[in-house]
């Protein structure tokens, strides 16, 4: 099993005392972008703001999905013009990038391995290829002077790749590249497999009981419903 925490919360640090008290390692998936500045993601800018103001969760899910048809440049204008110009400050912990510190601490852990997560979290397949080449390249960079060695691992910024994608991050030295398409895999993996593996994400209201049945059973109908559910969110994208 691969456990794996993405984006580079600072709150990520609580899971590393819970990984050595039952000896599990886990990779964390980090966007350099937001550790460098220190700015929360745009999403949690976007919930929180819409929060105060009474926003239905639905209408929230609809612009958030819309708001993924530009970059995180124009995003982040886009949200300083609606909210302004100092919504970009964490609130707490729940929203704050770990530091360069915090995740050098993390790094120094036997049991954490660090991961690409792309520099501005941008979806790979939505930008210009060359955009998403140095995306991918400059958080290897930036991880590499930070903890002394590059990634050899990437998570697709929300799971999106294509064959171009993976032959730029392959070319970069990645040797492992993880999807949100809900599934299993077993070993040894095939190199058709390597870069685009699959996950079960832990999120969506269930009780952890319910989680770990559906992980472990070999056969469930919500795991199906959702692996086609995760193949068409994917596929949507160019
Ligand atoms: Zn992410």
């Amino acid at each position: 099993m691969l456990l794996t925490f993405d984006d580079g919360y600072a709150n990520n640090l609580r899971a590393i005392p819970i990984m050595k008290a039952y000896n599990v390692p886990a990779t964390f998936f980090v966007a350099t972008g937001n550790v460098a500045s220190g700015e929360p993601f745009w999403w949690d800018v976007l919930y929180r703001e819409r929060s105060r103001r009474g926003t239905a969760k639905s209408q929230m899910v609809a612009e958030r999905q819309r708001l993924k048809s530009l970059n995180n440049r124009e995003i982040k204008a886009h949200l300083r013009s609606l909210f302004g110009e100092d919504v970009f400050t964490s609130q707490s912990d729940a929203d704050r990038p770990m530091s360069v510190a915090e995740l050098q601490r993390i790094a120094s852990e036997p049991l954490a391995t660090i991961g690409n997560h792309t520099v501005d979290h941008e979806l790979l397949p939505r930008i210009p290829l060359p955009d998403a080449r140095r995306q991918i390249i400059e958080c290897q960079e930036m991880l590499q002077d930070w903890t002394g060695s590059a990634p050899r691992v990437i998570a697709y910024p929300n799971g999106v790749h294509n064959t171009s994608i993976i032959k730029e991050a392959s070319d970069a030295g990645l040797v492992l590249g993880v999807t949100s398409i809900r599934g299993k895999l077993r070993l040894p993996l095939d190199d058709s497999q390597r870069m685009r593996l699959p996950r079960y994400a832990m999120i969506g209201g269930q009780t952890l009981p319910r989680h770990c049945k559906v992980v472990i059973a070999p056969f469930s109908m919500s795991g199906i419903k959702h692996a086609i559910l995760s193949r068409r969110q994917q596929s949507a994208l160019p």
